[in-house]
């Protein structure tokens, strides 16, 4: 059995390298290299095939709504039907963003879910729910569905979620109800879209990528668009910043640029907390600016 579908491990599968086929797909600004930006390019693109060819030599595919790494959202439309009609195993991962789509006006990043085999969203991320607490939908539950704990080598000390602790969720329901859990849900979103609009505001930094949900993806530039040192001043900002214990935040790498992850979740979290952390950032990018 194949793993399920990623873009890396696909691509080396069909003997391609996936930096040439960025290249290919002619891929050269940051976000544009999110897988999802990557597949709709593919799509309307002459270089069609490349992508086909990589799904067909899969049986299942995991297309994600709100990637860990950035919350890129797939095409759930145009990729479900092609696995649809090549009778693969269309699963739909939406871990983090899944809660989101409890309010109407983020349903449609789940668009195409019509088609799919199976859908999880993780309640214990976004949800108010402790861990674990993963909520996995098989459209249909034959012999040949098995929920097993997935194999994790034990080097990897991360905890998969995999029992479904309904009764935690339930209580969250209840207490909570929808229009309370979409206000918590909006309200993370508004303070993202704050801090958001705090970093576009400072010609210092940049937003990374587009901002879906409550995570933001930014970046302190360098002096004179020096590239080479980017990478190292910004895991210098989230070395001091988060050796302040006033706020954490983590990053990623998009398209080899080193990017600061700033994600609002937590209950108690309110727009003075998003301003004070961002006057820590900024205090500390001057800092580091200052002794270069
Ligand atoms: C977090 C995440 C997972 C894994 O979640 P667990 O908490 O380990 O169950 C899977 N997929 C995506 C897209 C995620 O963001």
């Amino acid at each position: 059995m194949l793993p399920f579908f990623n873009f890396a491990f696909s691509c080396s599968y069909c003997g391609l390298h996936q930096y040439h086929l960025l290249r290919t797909l002619n891929c050269t600004t940051a976000h544009a290299c999110t897988r999802v930006h990557l597949l709709a390019l593919s799509f309307s693109s002459r270089y069609k095939w490349s992508i086909e060819a990589i799904l067909m030599d899969l049986n299942k595919i995991s297309l994600k709504v709100g990637t860990t790494s950035s919350t890129a959202v797939d095409p759930l439309l145009v990729l479900g039907k092609i696995t649809k009609s090549n009778g693969m195993w269309f699963h739909v991962d939406a871990a983090y963003a899944g809660s989101a789509c409890i309010c109407p006006e983020y349903r449609h990043y789940i668009d195409g879910i019509e088609e799919a085999d199976s859908y999880n969203m993780n309640a214990h991320k976004w949800f108010l729910t402790n861990f674990d607490c993963s909520a996995l939908w098989v459209k249909e539950c034959s012999d040949s569905v098995t929920l097993n704990k997935p194999r994790v080598p034990k080097k990897q000390s991360k905890a998969p979620s995999t029992l479904a602790q309904s009764l935690k969720l339930w209580m969250v329901l209840r207490l909570y109800g929808l229009e309370n859990l979409q206000s918590y849900i909006r309200n993370h979103i508004e303070l993202a879209k704050h801090f958001e609009e705090l970093v576009s505001q400072d010609p210092r930094f940049q937003v990374v990528a587009p901002r879906k949900f409550s995570l933001v993806c930014f970046c302190l530039l360098p002096p004179h668009n020096n590239e080479d040192c980017a990478n190292k001043l910004n895991h210098d900002l989230l070395d001091a910043v988060n050796s302040t214990g006033k706020l954490f935040i983590s990053h990623t790498v998009l398209s080899g640029k080193y990017t600061l992850r700033f994600a609002v979740g937590a209950p108690l979290t309110e727009e003075r907390h998003v301003n004070a952390a961002w006057k820590v950032l900024q205090g500390k990018a001057s800092v580091l600016l200052q002794s270069l």
